[in-house]
């Protein structure tokens, strides 16, 4: 069964031909910023399906259904991009519809952290355990849950959204209007030169441990929420972790038993994703795949 994959990312758009299994056969990558507004965004993509179909001598009657990951705010409900900060000119855009027409398979979409939460759950580390949370540890602090085998959307699908609980509100300024969100402590964005920084650590720079202790402080309150809230089998983190696992696995174990019960931890797998840079075509496949179960 061939999928295509549609993963919209905020420096490049990633196009794949899938399968059930999460083998990637064939992708293609344009820069996000080359897409422009809808109106010349839109047509942009289908041509590059096109492309990418071409290429790879298939036809689109070989595609079972598209997946399509796209940065939040979403609606599922009216299958519109909302008004994502990667994306400005795209208000509240109809892409699903638009990319049903234009290429007559089914199309399934979601926010990019959800479909890291199905990705996970699909083709990772973590695969089928019924209570999954993925954290994306990227430029934000996006979060998917999946309770009972099922993506969790909430009522406005904001279920997730765990970036912006407020762990102080006398805390940084976060880019959604309140202080002291999960994500202004420890999203990529507010870390300034992240990269820098844990080099610094690295080397025992006492201002770069001072920020280190306090980002891998908030990071366990974070967790130590979820854990309490949703009793998860398992928790998979994202960029930030994947790339500096020692880093930040160590002080985060050492600091998890201030923020949770002991039988929730103990129970939780809590590590970096295995999935790595395919995460995001991942993704977007294992949209397509969740999407055809709801048919
Ligand atoms: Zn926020």
């Amino acid at each position: 069964m061939d999928l295509l994959g549609i993963d919209i990312g905020g420096t490049k758009v990633a196009i794949c031909i899938g399968d059930a299994e999460g083998n990637i056969l064939a992708e293609k990558r344009v820069a996000t910023s080359s897409l422009g507004g809808p109106d010349q965004g839109l047509p942009r993509i289908v041509e590059e399906v096109g492309h990418l179909l071409r290429d790879q001598n298939r036809e689109l009657e070989e595609i079972r259904a598209v997946g399509l990951a796209v940065p939040g705010p979403v609606s599922t409900k009216t299958e519109r991009i909302c008004a994502p900060p990667n994306l400005p000119d795209w208000v509240d855009v109809p892409i699903v519809h638009y990319l049903r027409e234009k290429l007559g398979r089914p199309v399934f979409m979601d926010n990019d952290a959800n479909a890291g939460a199905l990705a996970e759950w699909e083709f990772g580390a973590a695969k089928h355990l019924n209570n999954l949370i993925y954290l994306t540890m990227s430029t934000g602090m996006g979060g998917g849950i999946i309770i009972d085998g099922k993506l969790h959307q909430g009522a406005t699908d904001t279920a997730g959204e765990v970036g912006h609980f407020v762990l102080d509100p006398r805390g940084p300024k976060c880019g959604c209007g309140q202080n002291g969100c999960f994500e202004a402590y420890c999203g990529g964005i507010h870390a300034g030169d992240l990269k820098a920084t844990l080099e610094k650590v690295k080397k025992s720079d006492p201002v770069a441990l001072e920020f280190w202790e306090e980002y891998t402080e908030r990071l366990a309150q974070g967790i130590g929420i979820l854990l309490q809230t949703l009793n998860p089998d398992a928790i998979i983190l994202g960029t930030i972790a994947i790339h500096n696992k020692e880093l930040v696995m160590g002080p985060l174990e050492a600091a998890l038993p201030r923020y949770a019960w002991k039988a929730p931890l103990e129970h939780c797998r809590i590590e970096p994703s295995q999935l790595g840079n395919k995460i995001g075509k991942l993704g977007a496949l294992a949209l397509a795949i969740n999407g055809l179960r709801t048919l």
